[in-house]
């Protein structure tokens, strides 16, 4: 059986920064199936779908899912546990 391609979890960032305004690549988190704690950087990401798909590179469990349409976007996150988001000081 031939593995799937797949790039990391930093080419999540352009489509995520859509919806958030901080950059996710370096936000810990936590696999709801296995428990593997790490960045979204470290994420498995599939784009064969109509959206992306990241999985966990540990366990391969589906993390998150991510479609988007020309005024609209689903995100699924509940192969995450949580994200912990580093955001900026209050000045
Ligand atoms: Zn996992």
């Amino acid at each position: 059986m031939t593995e799937m391609s797949y790039l990391d979890g930093n080419m999540l960032d352009g489509p995520l920064r859509e919806l958030f305004a901080v950059d996710l690549s370096p936000a810990a988190s936590r696999c709801d199936h296995c428990g593997r704690l790490g960045p979204v950087a470290g994420f498995r990401v599939y784009s064969h779908a109509p959206g992306l798909v990241a999985r966990c590179p540990d366990c391969a469990g589906v993390l998150l899912r991510l479609v988007r349409a020309p005024d609209r976007a689903w995100l699924d996150l509940r192969g995450v546990t949580y994200l912990e988001v580093p955001v900026p000081l209050a000045p």
